[in-house]
């Protein structure tokens, strides 16, 4: 089965839309430059209404793309059909009915558009499933005309030989844009899994949390006012030891789970490491206090289905002027090491830096 449509909203969309609106520019200037100089150019009547029309449906489309950025390839495919459909009406005219003497017109030039549009509008296999017939049908053209009787010899054999040669430069162009474009989905590939990947390492893999990488570039992006909440659940080693690891990480989660539950949405928090977590919050000391709090009380709440309640301490520093957050975060700790002490299962300010 070919694949016909690429992902809306996904770079190789963006890429391939911006391509067809240049394509498209271009073909508006074309036919706009043509327009103006169709005096001078000794222009017919009909062609100048032809132009006008080409003028309108480029600047049609073009507003179709810009509006419409989810239906670029709606508009490639009408222009891709447009350009088939003239390409070949236009040089059947030429070479079979005006048995032009002049070689093989003007518009001979933009017969290899269509590859360009189609390698633009669709993935590669499609694209070179609707460029190969119209390659085919221009090379029917050069038959028929070579077979026209009533065409003089010398001009004959320079038309077809001029055709041929047009026809195998169709043919390498088709096949260096599909190779380009299989190149070009690898590398978006590529980079979409990279992406991903990179992502994802930011995240622990246990609780689904930003890890302590992530929480390191939060903590360096600049921030208002902010406090710091580290929290370390009580007595974990023994759900290890009574529960096992397996029940131990489930309360990890567990706990995860109420923490981003505790926080404001403007609020992070994070895996520290182990059973550690950290909350970043954008508040006062005492805010953040009241956080720590709700989360304790959430858990009081939520008892786990297999351990029970769990308890955890709390050390909470805010961030003064000037500080560094390395200083807050160490207050932190050292509130938290105060909570351990006075018996666990509570909340603990830090003093304020210089204090202590
Ligand atoms: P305290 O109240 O003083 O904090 O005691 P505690 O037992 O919680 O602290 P301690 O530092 O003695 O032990 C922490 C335990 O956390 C030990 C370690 O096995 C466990 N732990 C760390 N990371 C993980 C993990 O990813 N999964 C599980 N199941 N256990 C973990
Ligand atoms: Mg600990
Ligand atoms: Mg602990």
């Amino acid at each position: 089965m070919l694949t016909v449509r690429v992902p809306p909203g996904s770079p190789e969309a963006h890429y391939r839309r911006a391509g067809l609106l240049i394509v498209l520019t271009c073909l508006l200037l074309t036919t706009g430059v043509t327009l103006l100089l169709s005096g001078p150019f000794q222009v017919g009547r009909t062609d100048q209404l032809l132009l006008s029309l080409l003028l309108v449906k480029n600047a049609v489309f073009i507003t179709w793309l810009w509006r419409a950025p989810g239906q670029f390839q709606v508009v490639g495919a009408l222009e891709l059909t447009g350009e088939i459909l003239a390409g070949l009406y236009r040089m059947r005219d030429v070479l079979l009915v005006d048995h032009t003497a002049h070689g093989l017109s003007g518009y001979s030039y933009w017969l290899a558009l269509p590859y360009l549009v189609a390698s633009l509008t669709l993935p590669a296999g499609a694209a070179l499933a609707a460029a190969a017939p119209y390659l085919l049908a221009l090379g029917a053209l050069g038959v028929a005309y070579w077979l026209t009787p009533g065409v003089p010899g010398d001009q004959r054999e320079a038309n077809t030989n001029a055709w041929l040669q047009m026809l195998l430069m169709h043919a390498t162009f088709m096949a260096v844009i599909t190779l380009q474009q299989q190149l070009r989905r690898r590398y978006a590939h590529a980079v979409a899994q990279a992406e991903r990947r990179s992502a994802q390492a930011l995240l622990d893999p246990l609780t689904g949390l930003p890890g302590r990488r992530a929480l390191h570039d939060l903590l360096d992006a600049p921030h208002d006012v902010m406090s710091v909440v580290y929290v370390d659940l009580d007595h974990f080693k023994r759900v290890n030891d009574t529960f096992g690891h397996d029940v131990g990480d489930d309360v990890l989660r567990h706990v995860a789970h109420a923490a981003r539950a505790s926080v404001r949405a403007g609020d992070d928090v994070g895996r520290w490491g182990g059973e550690e977590f950290l909350m970043l919050i954008r508040g006062d000391a005492a805010g953040a206090a009241l956080i720590a709090a709700r989360l304790r009380a959430h858990l009081r709440d939520h008892p786990h289905p297999v351990v029970g309640a769990v308890t955890l301490s709390c050390g909470v520093a805010q961030r003064e002027p000037g500080e560094a957050i390395s200083s807050a975060l160490r207050r932190a700790d050292q509130a938290l090491y105060a909570a351990k002490r006075a018996g666990r299962d509570t909340v603990e300010l830090a003093v304020p830096p210089g204090a202590a």
